[in-house]
């Protein structure tokens, strides 16, 4: 299998050179020339599998340049009992008659990033080990809060390779910095922005994109690469979780040979929806993608028109992982609707560049609203939505996945559809633990406390156990106090490195 980019100048690029790079030169996204389909025979053989081998079988087909036991290598030091808590790493809840809640939060950094950066830091040095790599691989980060801390855990002290995360500094929860600013290894550098993730974002595309600086580093031996869902590597272990889940359905009797099923998922930067676009694509029985915002809700107003316009407010919602208005992983969404026509998309994006806004047109619009659903949810919703899971359900939703459930639920409201349903848990409720607090004590236990001090106070009230990860954060070292303006970002690079 060779990849190609979104933009239409790359070609014939193997999965190892991919993954080592992260983005294309032209500024495109890595995408597969084709997607491999699934047939009934192999649904049943995955049945009989547990998460690794089915891992292990679905990588494959993706990673044709790598060897079986390379393959295995990489899945079985990513998922194993040492870094997840969890022996089914992506177990199911059933939350309600025709409702599943897949909790892909049982890593290390306890939300669903390490699904795909547990394993990465694998990919890559096995990459870079085919590729010959001389260079050392400098990995640059841009987060909305748990993508910074799931890459600084897998690449901590990874030979070879050093790792760069800029995070909103005033846009992130307090568990999430403390992650992150708190994390050891020799070769890890955090800092805060002085913007948001949007403004993150574009800081490290441009690095990526400046020739200059592209060849400063090469003089000093070494290269970028990413470890955002720009990276092919990332998004590539997401699609085995949505093969598994439906796998798992089937097992449990939920779902019958063909039955469709419907997978909503709390989407910021449009790459978990993404991977379960592609399940679809490869066999995968789905009915409606059901794509979830926030108030940040650029994506449901394009589901519902075809026009991308993130001229809009900024929202700091109580999700604030989904705070984003640009979703780099729409760009592989168009190029496969419109058939791989890069020059659409180049056209499209550069049109985001200048006006922040396009319009795919009608032909494109339908395609998209045949395959997905959208609505949004507020932060009031938001905390409806965890109270009342917890008081009926007795299930203790995080802020992210009760975005999820809440727009569930107007769908169901607005179609009557029963599909049975699967709903991406992305986080612990733990890690917003201070929102969860809010929405389940009783307001006197509330008042006037720290973040801590609630997440504390919700294991005891709920009994629900606090993942070991996030437990005695509060108490550990903060080894990383870099703030920059959004300007500053390359500087800041420069910095860390050593070349100034
Ligand atoms: C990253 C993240 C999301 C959004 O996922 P995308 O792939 O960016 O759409 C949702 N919830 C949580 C908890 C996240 O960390």
């Amino acid at each position: 299998m060779n990849y190609k980019s979104s933009r239409g100048k790359v070609s014939g690029v193997s999965s190892a050179e991919a993954i080592k790079k992260g983005i294309a030169a032209d500024g495109g996204l890595f995408v597969p020339e084709s997607i491999p389909t699934l047939n009934e025979d192999l649904f049943g053989a995955l049945e009989e599998l547990n998460y690794q081998q089915r891992a292990s079988r679905i990588l494959a087909y993706y990673l044709t340049d790598f060897t079986e036991q390379e393959i295995h290598h990489c899945v079985q030091g990513a998922y194993n009992s040492d870094n997840f808590d969890n022996t089914r790493i992506a177990p199911l809840a059933r939350l309600g008659e025709n409702v599943y809640i897949q909790e892909l939060w049982h890593g290390p950094t306890c939300a669903f990033k390490d699904m795909a950066l547990q394993i990465l830091p694998y990919l890559m040095t096995t990459s870079m080990e085919k590729t010959g790599e001389t260079s050392e691989v400098v990995i640059l980060v841009a987060t909305s809060g748990d993508t910074g801390k799931a890459a600084l855990e897998g690449f901590s002290d990874v030979q070879g390779t050093r790792i760069i995360v800029f995070f909103p500094a005033e846009g992130v929860s307090e568990v999430q910095k403390r992650q992150m600013v708190t994390q050891e290894g020799n070769n890890v550098y955090v800092a805060g922005v002085q913007g948001n993730f949007d403004d993150a974002q574009s800081g490290v595309k441009n690095i990526f994109a400046s020739q200059d600086y592209n060849e400063r580093l090469a003089e000093q031996n070494m290269k970028m690469s990413s470890a955002n869902s720009i990276n092919w590597g990332r998004l590539l272990p997401q699609i085995v979780y949505y093969i598994s889940a439906y796998i798992d359905l089937r097992t449990e009797g939920a779902v019958k040979t063909g039955d469709k099923i419907n997978i909503v998922v709390p989407t910021g930067n449009f790459g978990n929806i993404l991977a379960a676009y592609y399940a679809g694509k490869m066999g995968v029985p789905i009915g409606k993608l059901i794509c979830a915002a926030n108030s940040n809700n650029v994506l449901t107003d394009f589901i519902r028109s075809g026009i991308y316009d993130r001229n809009r407010p900024f929202e700091k919602t109580i999700s604030p992982s989904m705070d984003i208005l640009i979703s780099s992983n729409l760009e592989r969404l168009l190029f496969e609707i419109t058939g791989h026509d890069a020059q659409k998309v180049s056209n499209w994006m550069e049109e985001l560049q200048s006006s922040g806004c396009y319009n795919v047109g009608d032909d494109v619009y339908q395609d998209v609203a045949r395959l997905f659903w959208s609505d949004y949810c507020s932060d009031q919703e938001t905390i409806a939505t965890i109270n009342r899971s917890w008081k009926e359900k007795r299930y203790l939703l995080d802020t992210h996945t009760a975005v999820a459930v809440n727009v569930y639920e107007k769908y169901q409201q607005a179609t009557g559809d029963n599909t049975i349903s699967l709903v991406a848990s992305t986080a612990s409720p733990f890690k917003f633990g201070s929102s969860v607090a809010a929405a389940v004590l009783p307001p006197e236990m509330v008042a006037g406390r720290s973040e801590f001090e609630l997440l504390y106070l919700l294991e005891e009230y709920t009994g629900v156990q606090m993942p070991d990860a996030i437990k005695g954060l509060e108490h550990r070292p903060v080894l990383h106090k870099t703030v920059c303006k959004i300007e500053d970002m390359e500087k800041t690079v420069s910095q860390f490195l050593g070349l100034e």
